[in-house]
């Protein structure tokens, strides 16, 4: 069985201020009754790991180097996002494809690196309007995720989220026989890769305009096993409700 997870991207928001709403958040959920976690921009991970210390929420990163260490001024690596506190990374998420022209190539390279240093890889997957219309979604969705998974990972290592990238900060979601067809696909696609256990055990976040008021009926989709969220994983109290309806 895949693990229930609801997981926040801050995306580039947030600063010291904004770790108040983590308080609100430990107190408010002692045991939330699934995994949660929070990806922070980097520079938060560290202050935002010993907050929440050994408790029931997981931090993470947005994205990682493929190399350990060495020049490549700006970036961070696994390593040093598992030093700081960091047990999960990001990795391959369509604004990073986008701003940054990450191939599906580089993100397998990235997920090597964070599997290796110990990390789970959340693979992002996801298709554009115009890939939708002209009826490519499958097809990109299986090639993205053929691309950008390495082998010999498991449920363990790997979380992979759908998240189509006109459903992003839209306040648009896929009716919900989209996002059923594209999660049975996915988990088709990774049980005849990798076989049933694994393809089982690993979970298929949805992400793009996640709300306290659309998450339950997303949550009710056989092959969603949580959320990937943006806007909304910013206040507490709005992500509590996320994590409730999970
Ligand atoms: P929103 O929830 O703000 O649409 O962002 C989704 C997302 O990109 C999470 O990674």
């Amino acid at each position: 069985m895949a693990q229930k997870l609801a997981a926040g991207n801050w995306k580039m928001n947030g600063t010291e201020a904004s770790l108040a709403e983590i308080d609100a958040m430990i107190a408010a959920y002692p045991d939330p009754g699934c995994g949660v976690l929070i990806c922070p921009p980097a520079t938060l991970l560290d202050r935002l790991s010993k907050r929440v210390g050994s408790g029931p929420i997981a931090t993470g990163a947005q994205d990682c180097h493929a190399n350990a260490s060495g020049a490549h001024t700006g970036d961070i690596s696994a390593e040093m996002i598992k030093d700081a506190g960091g047990a999960y990374v990001i990795l391959g998420h369509s604004e990073r494809r986008t701003d940054h022209g990450e191939t599906n190539e580089q993100v397998n390279a990235k997920a090597v690196a964070a599997t290796g240093a110990g990390l789970v890889a959340v693979v992002c997957v996801g298709e554009t309007l115009e890939q939708r219309d002209a009826g490519e979604t499958l097809d990109l969705v299986g090639a993205q995720l053929a691309g950008s998974i390495p082998d010999g990972i498991s449920g363990e290592t790997l979380v992979v989220a759908y998240e189509p990238v006109w459903a992003i900060g839209t306040g648009r979601i896929p009716t919900i026989e989209q996002i059923t067809e594209v999660h049975d696909f996915m988990r088709a696609k990774l049980t005849e890769r990798f076989g049933a256990e694994v393809g089982g055990a690993v979970s298929l976040l949805y992400g793009g305009s996640v709300k306290p008021s659309n998450a339950a009926e997303i949550f009710a989709v056989e092959n969603v096993d949580g959320a990937l969220v943006g806007g909304a994983s910013l206040k507490a109290a709005d992500f509590g409700a996320i994590i409730d309806a999970l």
